[in-house]
């Protein structure tokens, strides 16, 4: 069987990091193979001794690939069960499917083998850590950097959650079968990845600003990956190109494993998601549920660029933020949360800021007093790692994926609200915190809409 195993030496590796720990991850092999992914069933499930087995997968999927390795498990011998959704454009992961799946999942299963794309992902991740089941997937698009990630997003009333789960044991990649997903799919693959970019450099940011740990040794290997991808799709994503699809592929596993790895969702959420969750929740309480996560992180990570390139054009004064600074009105700042976000999720994100807070005066004077000494050693590392925003709208442009919200339906106060809300979300430290700590993140908002 030919294949190989790209990232064997990240997932393998025990020893201790440059950065001081040493980092593990629940995803234990990663194959890439050209074709024919399922006769290489009969090697891995051997590994795993297993005796039953259940399959997971949807409609769609089914033609790409599931139906071949459906069969290969069953001509194998083994009595094997099977749960099979509608195509994942029409489902969403909730504990309706999920209690679905539970049910009828055999007593004595021994592995989950599952194909599809995220949501079968998290489905399969979910029932796999509620059983303590070892987790085969088989992706059938080189769509999203969740499949590797240690979280299923649930949509759950009338928002998503991510919730902790384990990543997949095993992942196999067939490169004919990314090859031949849409173009969108692997479009909102390379966008999860320009995404990716965007969250790195606010880690970075965050550990400089607030002194919180940052492997800079895996920051640094994905943030070279992902920039590589980039650099060969500037004139688009040529499905032939199977080494292409299966770097592109490795590179989003890659992005899920190391925040696997070092134990955070920071090297790879960032202010870019705050905005796409902020835009996310819009969405689904007006119950559109058709538009990824993945999309509305690419058109956000856009946003954040320009976020960048805004300070990198106007250099803040911290003097004139630190005078100008008068705290927060708290019955004005409510009124806005509740307006933007609603009032159960509202009351969620207050009850969110425990201890010492980002809005307390204190601690945003310690910062600004940081910031006016080391704004000029960290700045300029972070604008030269960017793409810049043009060449991140040609780029999305190529691969057909939207470039803005207003490609999307919402109107431009809207957008005000995504752009400036948006980091209330997060708990950590990123450009958007760091343009409302200079006060002028209403104002590079403005610039964009
Ligand atoms: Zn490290």
């Amino acid at each position: 069987m030919q294949y190989t195993s790209p990232l064997e030496d990240i997932l393998r590796t025990n020893d201790r990091c440059s950065c001081g720990r040493a980092h593990s991850c629940s995803l234990q092999s990663f194959y890439v193979l050209p074709d024919s992914s399922e006769d290489f069933l009969p090697e891995l499930l051997g590994r795993f001794g297993a005796r039953r087995l259940h399959f997971i997968s949807s409609s769609s999927a089914m033609e790409a690939l599931g139906e071949r390795v459906h069969s290969r498990m069953s001509s194998l011998g083994y009595p094997v069960s099977s749960s099979v959704f509608p195509p994942e454009s029409g489902f969403v992961c909730d504990h309706v499917s999920a209690g679905d799946l539970l049910i009828h999942v055999p007593y004595g299963t021994d592995v989950i083998v599952a194909v599809g794309e995220k949501t079968v992902c998290d489905l399969a991740k979910f029932v796999c850590s509620k059983q303590h089941l070892p987790l085969i997937f088989l992706p059938v698009s080189a769509s999203s950097d969740t499949f590797s990630m240690p979280e299923a997003e649930f949509t759950e009333n009338d928002r998503r959650i991510r919730l902790p789960v384990p990543a997949p044991t095993v992942i196999v990649a067939d490169i004919s079968v990314l090859s031949a997903a849409p173009t969108s799919s692997s479009g909102a693959g390379v966008a999860s990845l320009l995404a990716d970019i965007v969250s790195l450099s606010d880690w970075d940011l965050c550990s400089s600003v607030t002194g919180s740990s940052r492997c800079s040794e895996l920051s640094g290997l994905l943030s070279d990956r992902c920039r590589d991808i980039l650099r060969r799709i500037e004139n688009g994503i040529s499905p032939k190109d199977s080494t292409l699809m299966s770097d592109l592929i490795t590179c989003l596993v890659l992005a899920g494993v190391i925040s696997d790895l070092t134990g955070t969702l920071l090297p790879v959420r960032g202010s870019e998601s705050c905005i796409a969750r902020t835009a996310e929740l819009k969405l689904v309480s007006e119950d559109i549920t058709d538009i990824s996560f993945e999309t509305l992180r690419g058109i956000a990570s856009l946003y954040c660029v320009r976020m960048y390139e805004y300070l990198r054009k106007n250099r803040p004064d911290t003097e004139t933020a630190r005078q100008d600074f008068y705290g927060i009105d708290r019955v004005y700042f409510n009124s806005e949360l509740f307006r933007v976000f609603g009032e159960k999720e509202g009351h969620r994100i207050l009850s969110s800021f425990g201890g010492e807070n980002y809005y307390q005066t204190e601690g945003r004077m310690r910062r600004l007093n940081l910031l006016s000494r080391i704004y000029d050693e960290v700045m300029p590392p972070l604008w030269s790692s960017l793409p810049s925003s043009s060449r991140m709208t040609s780029l999305l442009r190529t691969l057909s994926v939207p470039t803005s919200f207003y490609d999307i339906g919402f109107t431009r106060e809207e957008i005000l609200d995504i752009l400036i809300w948006g980091k209330e979300l997060s708990g950590s430290y990123d450009i958007t915190k760091l343009l409302a700590d200079f006060l002028v993140l209403e104002k590079a908002a403005y610039t964009m809409v």
